[in-house]
């Protein structure tokens, strides 16, 4: 039995048995060849060279047609690359003089290349070297024959044990035998994470070299809510853990009866409770969870996966479907947030050092104004079935909002000449979550409708650490009085114009902080729907007046710890082990 600790990333307590998913590693091995069969080998390259070929012309031409000839560039120069014939010579010569496998003669060619580009003075062949890797990469796919397992192809309940999931695999997830999954990789804020807690799959993330301790089919428990992992359990270990399994689900059994009460406080302070969602395929979830409206419709997930941009009617088929379900209640449909951690393979934008830094969200909407107009006219449509607000992610500066504001209005322009129906008055928001966002949020304020405070890149752009690296996770804090500074300055901006301000990043769900956001006087909290019950409770439970005065006090402390501990203490003296759970 090994237990192992990382990262809680959504509760509730899972035995099942391991399913090794994806192990990240790419094992080249230096496999000799026999000398009859060298010849075979090196057709065997050539002929992965040629598929690899066609993979790239094909993605050249659709990067064109979407997105424009800057960025198919690149592609052309892959293509070069692999027409280059020493290229193909080398590994043939090394196959044959050294009689080992196609594999290990291309990993050895390529990293010659890749070192004398390394060297080179000029920062542009410098760059290179990700090219040689990533062109490198598809050969030896083509080569090994790499067809990763679905999610959907699973055939028995189990949890997923990988190095790292992509959204593409946790999209599937909701009509899969995943049961919960352990990664290595990732924070609680990463996609993976978040979409466990909308499934309402346990999981543990960022647990180094699990791929390496687990095997196919042991028995193994997640304790989601304290990130542990515990690999083959002895018998009394896995009594103990279906007992608090029990007690897991006798907790959220409790909860149910709150499902149909309003969230007020003790003397009638309403809040909106509303949930985050990725597809449609998630509202059976949150409706069933009492959602008052959905805080934040991550669009995203329409995008991946394939090898083409979803189409206009595609989109708004999944908006209409949305929106008409959630009516008469909100839903606030966010534009495209690519980039980040979420990339379109296909795309194959350039490979950038920081993604997080780089070219994500509304900047890339800005860039390529045709994939951001396409979304915009099919959430316009699908503002005629429903309530719609529409909001822009990662605003950094107000130009950016008027910009993505103008582009809005061209295209409110061009469907009133088409005389297609939409609501010309939505609701046209933000997220404030750069700290440039907030730090001038009065001047945003005059100009939008409303803010929605997205705390997961908000800490992280704060404290200056990658929310999906494990490696400084601990650095990530919610409790920093930073953080609470910019959350506060954000809602006291949005309410000295009258406008309403929610929150939609993991924070407006997790109970340590709701007397805290409740005090500062948010509006509005959306989380996955796991979460309502519990932050329902709370809210419940405690008197508006009460709430600022607990407020007050914890805006004065100076340190992260002391906040995390008084909000702590607070919440065991008065709602027991909820934080457990
Ligand atoms: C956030 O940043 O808090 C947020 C809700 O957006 P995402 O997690 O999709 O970046
Ligand atoms: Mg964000």
């Amino acid at each position: 039995m090994i237990t192992l600790t990382g990262i809680p990333a959504s509760p509730g307590i899972i035995i099942g048995k391991a399913f090794l998913f994806d192990i990240g590693r790419f094992h080249v091995e230096k496999r000799k060849i026999e000398s009859t069969k060298i010849e075979v080998e090196v057709q065997l390259f050539k002929e992965a060279i040629l598929k690899t070929r066609k993979e790239i012309e094909k993605i050249e031409e659709k990067v064109q047609q979407n997105i424009g000839a800057d960025i198919a560039k690149i592609f052309s120069a892959h293509l070069a690359m692999l027409e280059d014939p020493i290229l193909v010579l080398d590994v043939a010569q090394k196959i044959r003089e050294e009689s080992v496998c196609a594999e290990y003669a291309l990993e050895c060619v390529l990293k010659n290349i890749a070192d004398n580009f390394a060297i080179m003075e000029d920062e542009y062949f410098r760059e290179r070297v990700v090219d040689v890797f990533d062109i490198g990469r598809r050969i030896l796919q083509n080569l090994k024959g790499v067809d990763r397992v679905s999610v959907e192809d699973l055939t028995e309940k189990v949890i997923i044990i990988a190095h790292e999931l992509s959204p593409s695999d946790t999209a599937h997830m909701h009509d899969s035998n995943v049961i919960g999954f352990v990664t290595e990789i990732g924070g609680k804020t990463s996609h993976a994470a978040i979409m466990a807690r909308a499934l309402e799959i346990p999981a543990v993330v960022g647990l180094k070299e699990i791929t390496y301790q687990v095997r196919n089919d042991e028995t193994i428990i997640i304790d989601g809510s304290h990130g542990i992992v515990i690999i083959n359990p002895d018998k009394e270990t896995i009594k103990k853990y279906s007992h608090k399994q029990e007690e897991f689900s006798a907790f959220k059994e409790g909860l149910s009866c709150l499902r149909d009460l309003p969230a007020q406080t003790e003397d009638g302070f309403r809040v909106l409770l509303s949930a985050n969602i990725g597809t449609p395929e998630e509202i059976d979830v949150i409706k069933r969870e009492g959602a008052e409206g959905i805080g934040l419709y991550r669009t995203e997930y329409l995008y991946l996966e394939r090898t083409d941009l979803p189409t206009e009617e595609e989109q708004f088929s999944a908006y209409q479907t949305v929106v008409t379900r959630l009516s008469p209640c909100p839903t606030v449909i966010r534009t495209v947030d690519l980039g980040g951690d979420k990339f379109l393979t296909h795309l194959d934008l350039p490979i950038e050092p920081n993604p997080f830094l780089g070219l994500r969200a509304i900047r890339l909407c800005l860039k390529y104004p045709e994939i951001f107009k396409t979304q915009i006219r099919a959430i316009l449509r699908a503002s005629n079935y429903g309530k719609v607000q529409i909001m822009f992610p990662l605003i950094s500066e107000i130009d950016e909002f008027q910009q993505a504001k103008t582009i809005l209005l061209s295209v409110m322009e061009e469907l009133e000449q088409e005389k297609i129906p939409f609501d010309r008055n939505i609701q046209i928001g933000i997220m404030v979550e750069t700290p440039s966002a907030a730090l001038i949020a009065d001047r945003l304020a005059k100009v939008v409708d409303f803010f929605s405070i997205g705390t997961n890149d908000l800490i992280q752009y704060t404290m200056a650490i990658d929310r999906v690296n494990e490696e400084v996770s601990a650095l990530y804090k919610p409790f920093h009085p930073a953080i609470l500074r910019l959350i506060k300055m954000t809602i006291d901006a949005a309410h000295n114009e009258g406008k309403w301000v929610g929150m939609c990043g993991e924070m407006a769900g997790d109970p340590s902080f709701t007397v805290l956001l409740l005090g500062l006087g948010l509006d509005e909290f959306s989380m996955s729907g796991g979460s309502i019950a519990k932050i329902k409770k709370i809210i419940r439970a405690i008197r508006l007046d009460e709430a600022k005065a607990f407020a007050d006090g914890i805006m004065q402390i100076t340190s992260a710890a002391e906040v995390q501990e008084v909000l702590e203490e607070m919440m065991t003296k008065r709602f027991g082990n909820m934080l457990d759970m």
